[in-house]
């Protein structure tokens, strides 16, 4: 079942309120000229959800998304259209489309589902990509839709101008759409899906390595945008009544971008917001676009004003605000008091001890683990066990290969040879974002936050990574955050956090996946000596307390020998020592090793100061002894 927040129905509220009140204020005070520009104001808001919910939450640019307004409006109006005037502007028309005469409602619902099935077709592909090659596939898909409809001139009449289409658009229809739109786009954004989603814009591989299906959120986040823009591009065209390809192209693009853009991509408030203001800037300039006179002065024609407005207004505001006008938090998430009102009392602290133990079993093995780059061996026959409860120390000098052990174990980076078996499954056979759910949870040694998500989201994404264990993942977040000490920060932004926070913060969102076997890259790498303390203490109590296998990079080697049950020792991708700390302390091989590194750098440090030159850097480990 979806559970539907109190804080998601009060913001939908809040942001339909603009559109209430601009309804009852156009309606009394400008019937007509007012109303008009108000309907098209609900429609724009529509179209502008639509691009925001892939866009924003995808953080992948979308051109497209005006092809599926041309294909709602030219499917809804051809369903429409009267049939007298079909026999002559289409008289070409295929049978099986002439004389339908539907009526608005049941048009737009066959219109919306063929929108679907382009979006379907169309996002298979798409949702594959990332980044800029997304933004230009989507940009083909717009050229490829107008083409389309220019070339099909017995149905579309061609470049000539589409009309005879029902006007059965006005305010008082499009406001309800408007608003369902407003709740389909923030109920998308709040849940578990859509969080998933931006989660993958802030971070792709972190998103993965939590549990997310970044392609299938993305397809997801494509088809519902394609939707609402479908449903907006029916609703302009029997607003209108008349209308052609050109006008389902680059500049209602542009000026539904800048929209967008302006408003801040990310939010629902943002995209309400930024289409009102870009409203008022286009009405303003086109009526002085057209020359004015001021009675003392009169300004002349100025082509292109409008475009050039649009152009500077966002200039301006991306020059001051990098998020747009309303940032990457929706209005009611900025309003404290209101958040206060909505938000249910939080959990008492003590709820941490409510989280079920994870059964405790099986290993981790690592099997003659290695990865190549390029002819570069990073990592060689790694072979070792991570066992429930116990704490395994992975060291080695800078480049030794650590980071790709944890790379290639955890799927990041596919191993080159070798395998990783959790309790004796290959976890090659599975995509790499099942291997967290499989109980494998891993940090980054460089921090991977979602920084523009709250403390909770980021902790949220991937206590949603876990299915059908009847746990509300908002509800364990809280108490996992409250396991690392962070449940008084769940509403900061995670990129605001001090730098110890972060790292514990990152914690807490593996731990949040409930993993049997967690990997810490260098979880105190920039910690003071207080921090670092405290950061121990959190995990040798979770590892008792959830019996967690734990591998730990770290390059104090006291805290290791300190820490550890086991210590596995990596020097240029080979793995050259297992055993206790003592075995460790005393192996010849890691005396050598180490030994050997501060004998050349001594040396090298002698041979610079004989030739008078600089000083090197020591070498980055100690003496283990
Ligand atoms: P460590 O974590 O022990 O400091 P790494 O695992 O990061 O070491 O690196 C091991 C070796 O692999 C280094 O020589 C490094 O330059 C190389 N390496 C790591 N990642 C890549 C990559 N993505 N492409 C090419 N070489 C890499
Ligand atoms: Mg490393």
């Amino acid at each position: 079942m979806v559970r539907v927040r109190r804080e998601t129905v009060v913001g939908i509220l809040l942001t339909s309120l603009p559109l209430l009140v601009a309804a009852a204020v156009a309606s009394s005070v400008f019937p007509g000229s007012g109303e008009r520009l108000v309907t098209l104001f609900m429609i724009n808001v529509i179209a502008v959800l639509g691009i925001g919910m892939y866009a924003g939450n995808s953080g992948i640019v979308s051109f497209g998304h005006v092809g599926f307004m041309a294909i709602g409006a030219y499917a809804s109006g051809l369903l429409t259209i009267n049939p007298i005037v079909q026999k002559t502007a289409l008289p070409h028309l295929p049978e099986w489309l002439a004389g339908i005469d539907m009526s608005f409602l049941p048009a737009l619902a066959v219109a919306l589902v063929v929108v679907a099935l382009v979006a379907v077709l169309i996002g298979i592909p798409v949702a594959r990509l990332a980044g800029s090659s997304a933004s230009i596939a989507t940009l083909g898909f717009l050229v490829i839709v107008h083409v389309v409809l220019v070339a099909s001139t017995d149905i579309t009449r061609g470049s000539q101008t589409f009309f005879g289409i029902p006007r059965a658009v006005n305010l008082w229809v499009a406001l309800p759409f408007a608003i369902a739109a407003i709740a389909v786009a923030r109920l998308y954004r709040d849940s578990s899906a859509g969080l998933k989603l931006r989660a993958s814009r802030e971070d792709e591989i972190a998103s993965t390595a939590v549990g997310v299906n970044v392609k299938l959120h993305r397809f997801i986040g494509w088809v519902l945008g394609a939707i609402l823009a479908g449903a907006a591009g029916a609703l302009l065209a029997h607003f209108l009544g008349a209308f052609s390809p050109k006008d389902f192209y680059f500049n209602l693009t542009f000026v539904l971008l800048a929209m967008l853009i302006l408003g801040g991509v990310t939010t629902v408030s943002g995209a309400v917001g930024g289409t009102a203001v870009i409203m008022l800037i286009v009405e303003l300039l086109r009526k002085l676009e057209g020359g004015v006179d001021l009675g003392f002065v009169t300004l002349p024609t100025v082509f292109g004003l409008t475009d050039i407005g649009i152009g500077v207004a966002i200039l301006v505001v991306m020059y001051r605000l990098q998020d747009g006008l309303f940032g990457v938090r929706e209005l009611d998430e900025r309003l404290g008091w209101l958040k206060r009102l909505a938000a249910k009392p939080a959990v008492s602290s003590d709820g941490a001890q409510k989280i079920a133990p994870i059964p405790a079993g099986g290993t981790l093995k690592v099997e003659n683990l290695g990865k190549k780059f390029a002819g570069l061996v990073a990592l060689e026959n790694a072979n070792f066990e991570i066992k429930p409860g116990l704490v395994t120390g992975l060291i080695g000098p800078n480049g030794a290969g650590k980071s790709t052990l944890i790379n290639s174990v955890s799927g990041v980076v596919p191993p080159s040879s070798g395998r990783v078996l959790i309790d004796g499954r290959d976890i090659a056979s599975l995509p790499v974002y099942a291997v967290p759910v499989a109980g494998l949870a891993r940090t980054f040694q460089n921090i991977r936050l979602f920084k523009n998500l709250t403390v909770l989201e980021n902790v949220t994404v991937a206590a949603s990574a876990l299915k059908g264990n009847g746990e509300d993942p908002m509800e364990s977040a809280r108490l996992v955050l409250a396991e690392v000490g962070l449940d008084g920060f769940a509403d900061q932004l995670a990129g605001t956090l001090s730098y110890g926070a972060q790292r514990r913060l990152e914690i807490a969102r593996a731990l949040a996946l409930k993993p049997r076997y967690l990997l810490l890259d260098e979880p105190a790498a920039g910690m003071n000596p207080a921090e670092t303390q405290e950061l121990m203490h959190v995990l040798d109590r979770i590892r008792t307390k959830y019996r967690l296998g734990l591998l730990v990079v770290e390059h104090d080697l006291k805290l290791i020998m300190r820490l550890c049950d086991i210590v596995v020792v990596l020097n240029k991708g080979q793995q050259i020592a297992i055993g206790t700390p003592a075995e460790i302390q005393a192996n010849p091989a890691v005396i050598e090793a180490y030994i050997g590194r501060r004998r050349s750098a001594g040396q090298a440090k002698r041979e610079a100061v004989e030739a008078g030159g600089l000083q090197p850097s020591a070498s980055g480990l100690q003496n283990p002894a």
